[in-house]
This record gives structure tokens, sequence and C-alpha cells, in this order.
């Protein structure tokens, strides 16, 4: 049996996520916020750096996408068995919710590198004897219910993450919050390094708050104003009672209602957004802050196809290790050989689809894929608002295309979308071969970003924090046709990389679709027909996309500049 002293022995980082996708098969994970955990941390696995993450159990996961002939989608849960992939631990401790005791215990879960390196994921579960039959379902779904549910989750992950940590007999250098979610563990801290009363002069805060500070890093994630939980104190009194003193509580959380973000700011020493334009925009949002950029990355061994990571290993040994080795890839390896692990990879695709739609796909034909998260400023119906446009531009160089994405259960806009590319298939039939793909998960990114033969991604600038699906694509020499938004703006090198949509990162969000239609039509398609100019492109997408937007990278300079200071 495994040994938690394995991990106990030396100071770790503590990464607290929401959502962190461990393996395909283990819900835990909505999108790209959960994937970015994960791949952070394989990528501190490949590099053996002593963190631990920890998360909720998410027993009833996120959930199963099932969509109609119209397109509509309705959820189930995804529900899985904790004990199939980790082990409970004894621990146990208690938090305090509504004057209620709340118990807490854990499971350990250890993620293995393909290489060496392990890492300690600490699944936080309510589902214990202890508990009423409401509190055993705090972990139970990621992203549910009401904002009562939402607040007991994140008392959960925040204050009950700390405190099992220190039962657990981990020793925390550095506590990472990746999103706000996890912020209320500050409060924690908080009550941890507190002076004694008798030492106070009048007004003087009781808590050490640059010691908390000093503990602690905030990773902001979004620039949608709803994307960042906020309480109303009310609840906040209902559910926690006096976790600290509101005078102090106001002070750093902000006074109207408690907004996780202001409080993350407030307590964390290192702060940064995903890309260098995300961390332009937050500073705008949140004056007076210094907020740095860590550009996001993804992991290489997860997301290199079998057919690409086969010509890396065999090219440029130690690509697993050191990705930066990729920036050769253009000379060390043949136009050929590209062409074949990209043909390779486009057949697994078009056997997936065949397999789960029945739909025939041309492997001849170029494809496009768009995949991502269902929701408005994402635009997924950019590229059909003017079909006949579209159909004319297919009807002299065919090309087709295939979709994905599941919307938040909540978000009704999104869901319409959903219901609005089903539609588009229809209106395109006989002229645009259009598939969309139910239950978008890691395995069918994977096949996706692999198996297309062109990236696609049409956000409203500046809504697009990073993304990081493109930079999976370029693991697998798939270039990005993209609106310049969030890691596509230092990413893009026209005519190199791929091809940006709109030429200036400020332009008219109005005109992107005309100028979708002629980077297609006019640039695009045809170097498609021309197939050593087009695996140049590959070439260059794998060269200076996936030698740099890697999650090693990433985490080395979380490690210099956010863990180590
Ligand atoms: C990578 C990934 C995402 C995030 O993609 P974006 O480009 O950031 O929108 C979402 N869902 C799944 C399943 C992914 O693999």
């Amino acid at each position: 049996m495994f040994q938690l002293d394995d991990f106990t022995h030396e100071p770790r980082i503590a990464y607290f996520s929401m959502e962190i996708a461990l393996q395909n098969d283990i819900p835990t994970y909505s999108g790209g916020l959960g994937v970015l955990a994960g791949d952070t941390m394989r990528s501190a696995t490949d590099l053996e750096l002593p963190v631990v993450a920890v998360t909720l159990v998410s027993r009833a996961g996120y959930f199963h996408q099932q969509l109609d002939a119209e397109g509509k989608q309705s959820e189930t849960p995804m529900q899985w068995n904790p004990a199939d992939h980790a082990e409970r631990l004894n621990a146990k401790i208690a938090v305090m919710i509504e004057d209620r005791t709340v118990w807490i215990s854990a499971w350990l879960y250890i993620l293995a590198g393909h290489m060496n390196g392990q890492q300690p994921i600490i699944l936080l579960d309510t589902d214990v004897a202890e508990n009423s039959a409401e509190d055993r379902k705090i972990t139970d779904t990621l992203y549910g219910g009401d904002s009562a549910y939402r607040l007991k989750q994140e008392v959960v992950l925040g204050i009950g993450g700390a405190r099992l940590l220190q039962a657990l007999g981990f020793e925390v250098r550095q506590y990472h919050m990746n999103e706000g979610h996890s912020a209320l563990l500050g409060l924690e801290l908080l009550r941890r390094f507190k002076y004694p009363s008798d030492d106070l002069r009048p007004d003087e805060s009781p808590y050490d708050i640059p010691r908390v500070r000093e503990l602690c890093c905030f990773t902001t994630h979004t620039p949608v104003e709803a994307g960042h939980d906020r309480f109303d104190y009310g609840l906040v009194q209902r559910m926690l009672g006096d976790i600290v003193d509101v005078v102090t509580l106001k002070h750093l959380a902000g006074d109207e209602a408690l907004n996780m973000t202001s409080l993350a700011l407030n307590l964390s020493e290192h702060v940064n957004g995903v890309a260098k334009r995300h961390a332009e925009v937050s500073r705008k949002m949140f004056p007076g802050y210094r907020v740095k950029a860590i550009t996001n990355g993804v992991h290489p061994y997860t997301w290199a196809s079998p057919s690409f990571a086969k010509i890396y290993d065999h090219h440029l040994p130690g690509w697993c290790h050191e990705p930066e080795l990729l920036v050769r890839a253009d000379c060390c390896i043949s136009d050929e050989e590209i062409l074949q692990a990209h043909r390779l990879a486009k057949a697994s695709l078009i056997d997936k689809i065949e397999s789960l739609t029945g739909a025939t796909f041309d492997a001849r034909l170029p494809t496009l894929g768009f995949a991502r998260r269902m929701t408005a400023y994402k635009r997924p119906d950019l590229l059909f608002s003017d079909i006949e446009r579209l159909k004319s531009i297919a009807r002299n160089q065919p090309f087709q295309i295939v979709l994905a994405g599941k919307a938040h259960p909540h978000d009704e806009g999104g869901k319409q979308l959903i219901a609005a590319l089903y539609r588009h298939v229809r209106e395109l039939d006989g002229v645009v071969n259009m598939i969309f793909l139910p239950g978008y998960d890691m395995d069918i990114a994977r096949l996706m970003v692999a198996g297309v033969d062109v990236w696609l991604n049409t956000p409203l600038r500046p809504m697009e924090a990073s993304g990081t699906s493109g930079m999976k694509a370029a693991f697998n020499g798939v270039p990005n046709l993209s609106v310049l938004d969030g890691w596509w703006i230092e990413g893009c090198i026209e005519g190199v990389t791929g091809w940006a949509v709109g030429d200036s990162v400020e332009s008219a969000n109005g005109d992107d679709a005309l100028a979708l239609y002629d980077k297609l039509e006019q640039v695009v398609l045809p170097l498609y027909q021309e197939q050593d100019r087009w695996v140049k492109v590959m070439k260059g997408a794998i060269c200076k996309n996936a030698s740099f937007f890697n999650s090693h990278r990433m985490m080395r300079r979380y490690t210099t500049e956010a863990y180590i200071r």
C-alpha cells in the first residue's frame, strides 16, 4: 500500500483547484480550467516538483451530455466511484457551516507520470456517515446548485482543504489558488496567524496579513465578470458566522459582497493572469494590483497524438522532459514523416466520428475543427453568420467541419448555440459535411486537435483569457486560424504558425465574420492544395508554438516567479 509519508517528508506547494482533469474517466473537470489544472500537475510530476493538489471529489461529476435530434442538450450526472481510482485516507476534519459541524474526509489519488515522479492529489469528500443527508452532497456536483451550495463547496475546498493538509502532516511552503474558488483558504490562514488580542493597539488588525500574503499566490482566469464568484454578506454570515471579524473581511473582500477574486488578490503576494493580454485586461479590471503574466501551456505527452509522439521520440529524444527541443523539428523531421503522422491522426478521428455518429468523413478534404465550452463569448456561430457565403466558398474549395462542446446546465444562451449549430448542419447539407460530436471530453479533444487540418477559434475580444486547445493542436502540427485574443496574440506569426482572423487586436468585432471568410477563401483553403507549403506551416506550429506553449515552461516560471520568491 502507498505511504503518505513519501509525500510529507518535504515542504510542498499546495495547489488548490475546484476542478482537475486527472484522467478522462474521472469526471472531476468541466473544461479548460480543469484540463489546465491537470496539465499543471502532470508537468509538476515530469519535473519532479514537490506539489500536492487539493480539489473536490465531485462524485456526480460535471455531467453527461445528451443531445436530441434538434441539438437540445440535456444533462445526466456522471457518477464515479472514487474507490476505483483512489485510496481513502484516515484523516477527517470538521468545518462549521450554518452552525453545524460538517465533517470532511479525503481520498488520495496518485498521479503517476509516464516517465518518473508522482504527485499526491487530495480529493475532499463530505459523504461520510456523521453528516446530514444534505451535507453529504456538498462535494457531489461540480458547478451545480445555487449560490449557497457553491459557497459550501468553497468552504470545503478552501478552509477544509487547508485544515486537511495540516491534519495529514503536510508542510506547505506556498499555497497556489487556481482561480478564486479556493480563496477562503486565506481566511483559514488569517485565523492561524492571529495576534494575541492584548498585544493590539487601537484600530490595529488582529491578523498578520503580510505573513499570509507571503504564503499565497493566485492565478486569475477570466475577464468575464460572471466568472468571478460573489457572495452576499447575509449568506456569508449565515453559512460561516464570524470566521474572521467583519471589518477585516470587508476590507479584504469588498464592501458590498464577498468577492472571491478581491479576497485572493488581497491575500496573495504573487498574482498572475494566464496570457500577456489577459494580465493587461486584469490590471484594468483590478486597478492597483500588480498582475503579472504567466502564459498557459499544455502537457506535451498528453496532447501529442501517438503518431507525433513517435516521430518526436525518434528524432528529438527527451522532448517530453524538455519540449524546447521541438524548435528543431523543422530541420530534424522530414516533410513526409510529418504528413504521415498527420494522416494517421486524421484517420483515427474519422474512425471515431464514424463509430460515434455513423457519419463518413473524407480524409482528402481539408477539415476545420472547433470545440470548446459552448457559450456566447466563444461565438461558435461566427463561421455561420452568412450561410450563403460559406456555401459559395465550399462549392469552389470543398472542406468539412467537426464541432463539439458542452454548455453549462444553467447557460441557456450556450444551449441555444448548440441547437443553432444543429440547424446549420442541416442548412449546409450536401455542400459542407459537418458534424457535432456529443460529450466533449479529454479523449475527444485529443482526437480532434490532432485529426483536423485547421483549428478554429473565434472568441469575442478580450474575453478569451488564454485558450489552450489551440496549443494542443500545435503539438500535432495543426495550425490555428483564430481571432487575435488570449494566447494567440503571442502565438500567431501570420502564415508561419497559422493565421489571424482580423488583423488588429482592437479591431471592431463586427468585421470578424468577413475577415474569417476572406482568410479561409483566399489564404487557408488555397494553401492546403500546395502540400509542400502547407507542411511548412505545420512545422511552424510545432517549432514555434509547441516548443513554447507547453506546461513545462509554465511550471518552470511558476516555480521561479511565484513559488520561490
Ligand atoms: C483543452 C480543453 C478545453 C479548453 O479549451 P479552450 O481552447 O481553452 O476553450 C476544454 N475542454 C476540454 C475537454 C479540453 O480538452
